[in-house]
């Protein structure tokens, strides 16, 4: 049957990549529907129960700024929140909140149902309506027809989905969920080049049976960090501990022993796997000379006894699976409640995509999510946010938005994986930006809700609350360089108590935020200075890092504007790399392979930096 409403998006999958994309455009007004096989299983994480974490807390944070559900959800499902690289610079610095898989679940659900503009269904997508390579529509598997103006594909590591423990293998879409092979033989016949890729998860423990006291105990900042640019502590669940456990020479004698029992050694399993997260049987096997491996004991959430054992994901075969968890100090009882296991499934050349996430072949058709190649819920969410928008954007005849490698690390995500492609499951790390310090998680809104706003993303709340920020972050700013301590005051004798020099002249606060010893409570509230320190925490953050990093920020943007001035220099086709003396090997390799034509493609390659863009420039100069 033809459905009876039209649609100006049609969103197929509710995982990450789905629901943002679905809210997305509904946000902007357009008539969304989200089809996914399980209403159940909207939001669910396949995996880890985890957000954020090194590069993924900076997506979290801009999928955040754009109005978007992820960072909500966190700050309601959030058991334990910890900032990684916490005594490192800001550009690296990273929020990770462990999940309570169930309530997390729940936060986006509630989004999703309260969402204005989106209709949900249960159902599988079997085939798409192609008419003169444009997408109409959506058919379902029992045969129920959508037709819409637009299709935003989410469909996760479903497609052709092979799931393998030990030498068996079965189709799944994931544990206890159907593959989805009709609509992966219909994706396979049309023009886009597709390839196999796997990922894999460790079994899940029973908390009843390990013994706490053999491992160390991993409890949560306080105070406790907060998501969401709109959440607080307060919405926060009751928080736990998380527990560290290690491999041992045993762990890694059963691993060898039983090589080949396991699916990825014995050549059952195709797909590249990742190389960042990978499996513990890889991992023993790559790093033959370490004797232990950290395993990260996390609980999967309040109200279940499960944990999951971060770091010993596997497909080996149940009974090595047992054998090996029992062999770690405190696991030596350990039940499992679900077997580890590893997936295999289809994903698309996503060099076939624009910067829009929108086909090359297929017109009005956007892809998000795993489907392009990526692993990881925040790179997931990432992109659907993009397609969604996107998608709504074509459905009301508006030109594409996408941000710059400058802007943002979704940028910077979508030009790698659009023009470099992926051969392995693509993760985000800070080091995949040029430019980390103007690309933090702590300024993601100030990089991105306006336009979020423009777009028609950010709601009156959140617009109101950012709005008041940015003024308080303009106006305090402004009181620190208005406000100057004198030399022999008691704000000097303030300042020499706590570094040890008075002051020998007059310093705005400004200038004394700057010094590596002062922050900003330090200064703020000096005696006899005008005006009061500001309590939002977020606020005072922002003063600070932007006085601290002020030199090094305004360096980046001249590197950029630099670049922009000459992005179409060309590079000639003879270029000999190993005669542009500063650029080390590994550039001047890359670089030699590639053949950029011009300086802005150079810089786009993978590891090419911004210094070695400037020596490229400087080489083409001497030339002349
Ligand atoms: P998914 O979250 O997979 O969601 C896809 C959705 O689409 C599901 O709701 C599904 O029901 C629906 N769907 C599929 N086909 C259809 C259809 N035809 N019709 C209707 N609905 C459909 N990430 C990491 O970062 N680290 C890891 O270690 C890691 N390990 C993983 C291990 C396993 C076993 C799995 C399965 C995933 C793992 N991931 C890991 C990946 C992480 O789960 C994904 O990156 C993330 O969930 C991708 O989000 P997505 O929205 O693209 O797809």
């Amino acid at each position: 049957m033809d459905y009876p409403d039209r649609f100006d998006v049609i969103v197929i999958g509710g995982g990450h990549a789905g629901t943002e994309a679905a809210l997305a455009a509904a946000r902007m007004g357009s008539r969304t529907l989200l089809l996914t096989h399980n209403i159940e299983t909207l939001g669910q994480m396949s995996c880890n129960p985890a957000i954020g974490g090194i590069g993924k807390s900076h997506l979290v944070k801009e999928i955040d700024a754009l109005g978007g559900a992820m960072g909500l959800a966190t700050d309601l499902g959030g058991i334990q929140f910890r900032v990684l690289n916490a005594r490192k610079g800001p550009a690296v610095r990273a929020t990770r909140a462990q999940a309570d898989r169930v309530r997390y679940k729940a936060a986006i659900r509630g989004l999703l149902e309260n969402q204005p503009n989106l209709t949900l269904f249960q159902q599988a997508a079997g085939d798409l309506i192609v008419d003169n390579d444009e997408v109409r529509g959506v058919v379902t598997e029992t045969g129920i027809h959508f037709l819409g103006e637009t299709v935003v594909l989410c469909t996760g590591t479903f497609l052709g989905g092979v799931i393998h423990i030990g030498l068996d293998s079965t189709r799944g879409g994931r544990a206890g969920d159907p593959p989805s092979n009709r609509l992966a033989e219909r994706l396979r016949a049309l023009p886009f080049r597709v390839d196999r890729l796997k990922t894999g998860t460790p079994p899940r423990l029973d908390a009843r049976s390990l013994d706490f006291s053999q491992l160390e105990e991993q409890p949560g900042d306080t105070p406790t960090p907060v998501m969401s640019f709109m959440g607080n502590r307060a919405q926060h669940p009751r928080q736990v501990s998380c527990h560290i456990a290690h491999t041992n020479e045993r762990t890694h004698e059963i691993i060898h022993a039983n090589l080949d029992r396991s699916p990825m050694y014995s050549g059952m399993i195709e797909g590249v796997g990742p190389r960042y997260c990978p499996s513990i049987e890889d991992k023993v096997h790559r790093f033959a000379d370490k004797t232990s491996h950290q395993v990260f004991i996390e609980p999967e959430g309040l109200d279940t006894h499960e944990l999951y054992p971060n770091g010993i994901s596997t497909s080996l075969p149940f009974d090595v699976q047992l054998q090996v968890v029992r062999s770690m100090r405190g696991l030596e009882n350990a039940h499992i409640t679900r077997p580890g296991y590893a997936i295999e499934y289809d994903f698309f050349d996503p060099r076939d995509l624009r910067h829009s996430l929108e086909t090359k072949f297929i017109a009005n058709l956007f892809f998000a999510g795993q489907i392009n190649g990526t692993t990881g819920y925040e790179e997931a969410g990432a992109q659907g946010l993009l397609a969604g928008l996107n998608a709504a954007r074509r459905a009301q005849g508006l030109d594409s938005w996408c941000p710059g490698r400058d802007e943002a690390y979704l940028g910077v995500l979508v030009d790698d994986l659009i023009t470099l492609g992926t051969k392995e499951p693509y993760r985000m790390f800070t080091s995949r930006a040029e430019y980390r310090l103007l690309l933090r998680e702590d300024n993601a809104d100030l990089r991105l809700t306006e336009a979020g706003r423009e777009l028609g993303l950010v709601d009156d709340a959140r617009w109101a609350a950012f709005s008041e920020k940015r003024e308080a972050i303009e106006r305090e700013s402004a009181r620190l360089r208005a406000s100057w301590v004198q030399p022999d005051s008691q704000a000097a004798a303030c300042i020499a108590e706590k570094t040890g020099k008075a002051p020998a002249r007059e310093y705005s606060l400004m200038d004394l935020l700057k010094r590596p010893e002062l922050g900003y409570a330090d200064v703020a509230g000096l005696p006899g200075i005008p005006g009061d320190p500001v309590d939002d925490e977020s606020v005072a953050e922002q003063v600070q890092i932007q006085a601290k990093y002020q030199g090094y920020i305004d360096r980046q943007r001249d590197e950029i504007a630099k670049l922009k001035r000459h992005e179409a220099t060309p590079l000639p086709v003879d270029l000999d790399y190993t005669r542009v003396d500063g650029l080390s090997h590994e550039i001047r390799q890359k670089l030699a392979e590639a053949r950029p034509e011009t300086l802005a493609q150079a810089s786009r390659i993978s590891g090419v930096t911004p210094a070695a863009v400037s020596i490229l420039l400087i080489h083409l100069k001497k030339r002349r």
